[in-house]
């Protein structure tokens, strides 16, 4: 056990003083896996791939041994690290310089969306280690502001991201680039056959290291499930009743992002949507307003949340269920770091609920089920501030314009519950008139329990069924197989879907695309 324990101490790898003291400052206390397994390879010399999920400490898993092997006084660029988004590579760019911090290590940080003047006027002040987005990198090294002959260590980070996100022609180039005797790094979250065929291609020999996915599981974090047909009811009424704290909701596609943030903010939530659609400007506006807890739910897709790393998340939220159990543990390792309790909650449809099983079998974790709160749980909370409310308004003797209304509802209804109407008004808005009943599509000419879809495209488009039950399932999270009959004509098509997600896919794919051509999707109407 001590022998474990004394190997665990970042002092016990062949670490310069300065790195050891700086990781101390920042409260680094023992490696990770992923750090302790490769720090050594990579003092070595070698090329290393290593593979862990997000939050396992990759960053510092090639920042420290990288930092150690920097040599101070020589001058021109020495490590090259590729980030997929600008915001990783703010983020890697500061963990290195606190790192680096009493070797005097330099580092920038480079991306699209910031004037290349500025950078470039950096860059000649000497920098070691330079982070950035294969995009502007390969700028800069066009332009030869970047020298590429001192360059000792690339390092491809969150590679996997990069490359859906189709950076593979820049960071091949950029690679063809660099001196031959350079040492490669990558670092990934997962590893699909395109990582090994371009480590092949660009590395030598190198060593594959893979934290495997038991020892990820986090026990801090409490994990629920709540099963609605109408998540964002259900998502409010938990804000409202149960939930404070910093959020990130997970929606599967850009669009519903945008939905439901606002939507959120609608109903009186600070929510911000994230995603790859936005701006630098915005996007960076977004992750302001959310460290500085102006906002307290971020809204985003998977894509726009990888990698970053936010503090002091209480919550995650799967809005969409994702879509395999690797993404699961990836959305919920967002919260309960640093030995902090997390809550990871999951909304899901009747029909979601075989897959909500196997996220569970996969990960080895135990979901619970957890019972929407009522109406009365929120009131319960917000008991006090409505109290206090009222007498503020009561005091101010200022609401005589109302009392004709009183006095008529008076005829018919008691003083009590003519106020506690009143309240109910008040807090749930328009809502509180609203009868609780599902939408009708009317005659869609669908099979019973089925709606029938009009899609304006068809064979002129070249559509099979095979590209509707594709983009359906990737855009809408539909499995194939719920799917109905499909008739494809000339200029439109019919898809018959179970009426009780029929809401969710016409939201999702209207004015989506498929093969390219934007669609518009709506209930068929049948001719009775
Ligand atoms: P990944 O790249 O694997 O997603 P990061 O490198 O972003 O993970 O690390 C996640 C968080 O854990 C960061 O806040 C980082 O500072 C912290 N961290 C990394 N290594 C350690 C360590 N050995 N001890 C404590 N915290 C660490
Ligand atoms: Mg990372």
């Amino acid at each position: 056990m001590t022998t474990i324990q004394t190997a665990g101490f970042f002092g016990s790898l062949e670490l310069d003083r300065k790195v050891v003291t700086a990781l101390t400052d920042m409260g680094f206390e023992e490696p990770s896996p992923i750090q302790s397994q490769t720090i050594p390879i990579v003092l070595e010399g070698k090329d290393v791939i290593g593979q862990a999920q997000t939050g396992t400490g990759k960053t510092a898993a090639f920042g420290i041994p990288v930092i150690q092997r920097i040599q101070t006084e020589q001058k021109g660029v020495q490590a090259l690290i590729m980030t997929p988004t600008r915001e990783l590579a703010i983020q890697v760019s500061e963990e290195l310089s606190k790192i680096g911090r009493l070797k005097r290590i330099k580092t920038l940080p480079v991306y699209g969306g910031q004037p290349i003047d500025r950078q470039i006027r950096s860059l000649r002040a000497g920098i070691h280690i330079v982070v950035g987005t294969p995009g502007r990198l390969l700028d800069h090294i066009r332009r030869q502001t970047i020298r590429l002959d001192s360059i000792r260590f690339l390092v491809l980070d969150e590679a996997d991201e990069m490359l859906d996100m189709g950076f593979v022609e820049d960071m091949e180039e950029i690679m063809r680039h660099l001196p031959e005797t350079r040492q490669t790094l990558l670092f990934s979250a997962t590893m699909p056959p395109t990582i090994r065929a371009l480590s092949k291609k660009y590395m030598k020999d190198p060593t594959t290291v893979t934290v495997n996915r038991e020892a990820l599981t986090v026990p801090l974090i409490d994990q629920y499930y709540y099963e609605t047909r109408d998540k964002l009811d259900g998502l409010c009424l938990v804000l409202d009743a149960e939930v404070s704290g910093k959020l990130i909701v997970f929606c599967r596609t850009k669009k519903s992002v945008d939905e439901l943030a606002s939507s959120l903010e609608s109903r009186g939530y600070m929510a911000d949507g994230l995603h790859g659609d936005l701006s630098q400007n915005q996007r960076d506006r977004v992750m302001k307003r959310f460290r500085e807890g102006k906002s307290d739910i971020l809204v985003a897709t998977d894509v726009a949340a990888r990698g970053l790393d936010i503090e002091n998340i209480t919550h995650v939220v799967n809005y969409d269920i994702p879509q395999d159990p690797e993404s699961y543990v990836h959305r919920i390792g967002r919260t309960g770091r640093a030995g902090q309790k997390g809550v990871a909650m999951t909304f899901i449809t009747p029909r979601e609920y075989r897959q909500l099983k196997l996220i569970e079998r996969v990960t080895k974790s135990k979901i619970q089920r957890r019972q929407l709160p009522s109406a009365a749980n929120v009131l319960e909370r917000q008991r006090e501030v409505i109290q206090s409310r009222m007498y503020a308004v009561l005091e101010q003797d200022r609401f005589h314009d109302y009392q004709p209304i009183v006095s008529s509802l008076l005829e018919d209804y008691s003083a009590e519950d003519i106020a506690a109407a009143a309240l109910k008004l008040m807090q749930e808005g328009a809502k509180a008139t609203e009868q609780e009943e599902k939408p009708s599509f009317g005659n869609t000419g669908g099979k019973p329990g089925m709606v029938r879809l009009f899609l304006n495209i068809g064979r002129t488009q070249r559509i099979t069924p095979e590209d509707i039950v594709r983009s359906f399932a990737a855009e809408a999270d539909i499995p194939g197989n719920v799917i109905g009959l499909i008739n494809i004509y000339d200029k439109f098509t019919f898809v018959e879907i179970p009426e009780d997600i029929a809401e969710k896919v016409i939201s999702i794919m209207h004015r989506s695309t498929i093969k390219g051509y934007k669609v518009s999707v709506e209930p068929a109407r049948a001719r009775d």
